[in-house]
């Protein structure tokens, strides 16, 4: 009887493995449906997503700026919190914001610490609040991230766009149900720039590369791990409008980027990639899922981030 349990049981094992090795191709959700159930994405501490400048946490309730990423890593087991901060402000003010509410979140959950991704000003955001109280931070992940300024802020840095700016990023922040957060673009054009941020990574240095584009940013500081991952493509996708935004704006770049952002720029602590085949918004999985074909899937990405979080007890 043990015998034929354990060929039987041989059999089915048999069975799965040739199953999974000629499906041709295994489905992305199949393998996500069994890598959650190995809790696939249950972090050790809440993850924080922090968007960047424009950014908002839901449009009219519908549309969330991180598109699909909740619900992939929630669904792998991770508990997930996304603040909302100005949408245009500086560094500082918007750190501030983040920093009192994940302290409410805290208060609210009994977490001890949290993993903060970040994406491109959500970055510095994150590195900001990792700086002031790193009792509370695990991890700061940068995801296409402005930690060594670009020239787009530098060349808008004259205040020309701060009335325009201030107009529109005052209904990103009403359109999501924040009508009270402040806007100062030209602060955020400021903390966007090259100058910016140079001095602001002299009085928050952790997790940056000692020379620009350099990969030798520390991996771990004060008890933090450092993380970043990025890309380096512009249009990517025909039936997406916002990449002729991107095409631009990436015109006053004159290295790699993703329409924003130099990908040099992007690195921080563990780079794990910044020429992933993604402009600016595809990095956010944006606009609602128009990204290249045959690129990483964009939640992927942020669901193996996870999983490496898990991994290294975060
Ligand atoms: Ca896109």
């Amino acid at each position: 009887m043990r015998l034929f349990n354990k060929t039987r049981l041989a059999l089915v094992a048999g069975a799965l493995t040739a199953s999974v090795a000629f499906a041709q191709p295994v489905s992305a959700s199949w393998l996500e449906w069994l890598q959650n159930q190995f809790r696939y994405t249950q972090t050790n501490h809440p993850i924080v997503l922090v968007h960047g400048l424009s950014g908002f946490d839901e449009l009219f309730g519908l549309i969330e700026y991180f598109n699909g990423v909740p619900e992939a890593l929630t669904s792998g087991g991770a508990k997930v919190f996304i603040p909302q901060v100005s949408a245009s402000n500086s560094t500082e003010v918007r750190g501030e914001q983040l920093l009192a509410q994940i302290e409410d979140y805290m208060a609210a959950t009994g977490a001890r610490k949290v993993n903060i991704i970040g994406h491109s000003h959500g970055s510095p955001t994150a590195r900001y609040v990792a700086g002031v109280r790193p009792d509370l931070v695990a991890s700061v992940s940068s995801v296409g991230g402005v930690n060594w300024g670009t020239p787009v802020a530098d060349s808008a840095a004259d205040g020309q766009l701060d009335n325009l700016g201030d107009w529109f990023f005052g209904l990103v922040d009403f359109a999501s149900g924040n009508p009270n957060l402040p806007q100062d673009t030209n602060a955020a054009v400021a903390s966007l720039s090259t100058e910016g941020s140079i001095a602001f990574n002299q009085e928050f240095p952790d997790g940056i590369p000692s020379r620009y584009c350099g990969n030798n940013g520390a991996r771990q500081a004060n008890g933090i791990r450092y993380y970043s991952w990025g890309g380096n493509a512009v249009l990517t996708n025909v039936f997406d409008p916002s990449d002729l935004l991107l095409g631009l704006t990436a015109t006053i770049i004159d290295e790699p980027n993703d329409g924003l952002v130099p990908a040099c720029s992007m690195k921080l602590g563990e780079v794990i990639s910044v020429e992933y085949r993604h402009n600016h918004l595809d990095q956010v999985n944006q606009v609602l899922g128009l990204v290249a074909r045959n690129a990483a899937d964009p939640v992927a990405l942020y669901r193996q981030q996870a999983n490496r979080l898990k991994r290294a007890g975060l």
